[in-house]
């Protein structure tokens, strides 16, 4: 391949308006370690569109491109992705064309066709196992986060119980369907809508033990009916990836010594707690960011959960994340590309 192309933005803004895409030159062979990835699907999650605003606190480097002669200093977003090795460096020990990878650093600039990395940036996901490829792409992040939210604050055994919200995201599904396969009950939380059967019937397909709406936490007999579902037992995990009123709500439901674990801020409010649930139940409140939990826990750690991960998804015990796959096709020019991914 002689060029490559890329979504990138120059400077952070709305993504409908700074996004735009460019062709530019692909770098010469991979020398020593490093190894030449061609990207298969690269994921948008709710963190790349905030990365693009300027917003969260992990951005794309700036790289130099050289497009249309010019050269330019292009951010190219895109968090994680499933790559394909098509050459390699004449030092590369573990890779070989043909091998599907992941990325191991964040931010790694995935919304493009490909590009040069050291063979220690990726990680080696094996196509033997017959993961599929959208499983792949999306096993860095989602899947991690609601295993890790699962087994780092409390010590959940079998017929436990863990409360969330926005429980219909790609993490909250992920949550369902670890919990079930670790034996976990679940109650969750999702916004009122029309189709709620529909979405209730689904994330219980997945394994949700109920699903309940945000305005069912107003009813004042909520609690009681909770108690009667657990029969009684505390719960200990709760999950928050939305903030504002329903979360305050949402944890009147935590048991003794329960913990609370923030991972997203969807609806972009404060976060406030019933001081009685801290004085009385001894709450913890707590943040999770998975990109920390990588550089924190050493390869052998990460690759234990990788490879739990994989062998649930290639077994089918994790299903697909419910998804659409935009393709900009080659034929199309950058100014028609763009249109397409400023939608
Ligand atoms: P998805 O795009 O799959 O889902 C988004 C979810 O947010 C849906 O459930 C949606 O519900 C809900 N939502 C959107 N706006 C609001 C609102 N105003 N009030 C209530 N709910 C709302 O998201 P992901 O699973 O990819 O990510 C979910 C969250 O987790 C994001 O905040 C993301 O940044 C965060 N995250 C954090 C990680 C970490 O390491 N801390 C790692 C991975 C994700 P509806 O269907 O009703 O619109």
């Amino acid at each position: 391949i002689s060029q490559l192309r890329a979504v990138v933005y120059e400077s952070n803004g709305n993504p409908a308006s700074v996004l735009s895409v460019v062709t530019y030159p692909a770098p010469p062979k991979p020398t020593g370690s490093s190894v030449t990835v061609k990207h298969l699907l690269s994921p948008v999650n709710p963190s790349d569109i905030n990365a693009v605003e300027g917003v969260y606190p992990h951005q794309p480097r700036a790289r130099q491109l050289n497009v249309n002669g010019q050269e330019r200093t292009l951010h190219i977003p895109g968090n994680e992705g499933l790559g394909e090795i098509t050459d390699v460096g004449e030092g590369v020990k573990g890779l070989s064309k043909g091998d599907w990878v992941v990325f191991g650093k964040g931010q790694s600039g995935t919304w493009s066709s490909g590009q040069i990395l050291e063979e220690g940036d990726v990680i080696k996901v094996d196509r033997e196992t017959g993961i599929s490829a959208v499983n792949a792409a999306t096993l860095v992040v989602n899947p991690t986060t609601a295993y890790n939210m699962l087994s780092e604050f409390v010590d959940l055994r079998p017929g436990d119980w863990v409360v969330q919200n926005g429980a219909n995201s790609a993490v909250g599904q992920a949550v369902i369907t670890l919990a079930k396969l670790r034996g976990l009950n679940t109650i969750n939380l999702i916004r009122k809508r029309d189709e709620f059967s529909d979405v209730e019937k689904y994330l219980k397909s997945l394994g949700a033990t109920y699903v309940i709406t945000y305005d069912d936490l107003e009813d004042k007999f909520i609690s009681g009916r909770v108690k009667e579902w657990t029969g009684g037992k505390d719960i200990r995990l709760l999950l928050n990836c939305v903030g504002g009123k329903s979360t305050t709500r949402m944890l009147r439901l935590a048991g003794k010594n329960a913990h609370v674990v923030t991972y997203g801020a969807m609806a972009k409010e404060a976060l406030s707690f019933p001081p009685s649930v801290f004085i009385f139940n001894n709450l913890t409140a707590h943040g999770f960011w998975q990109t920390e939990w990588y550089k924190q826990k050493s390869p052998q750690e990460r690759a234990r959960v990788t490879a739990e991960l994989v062998k649930y998804m290639a077994t089918g015990k994790f299903k697909e994340p419910i998804h659409e796959i935009v393709k900009i096709d080659g034929t199309l020019s950058d100014e028609e590309a763009t249109e397409i991914v400023r939608g």
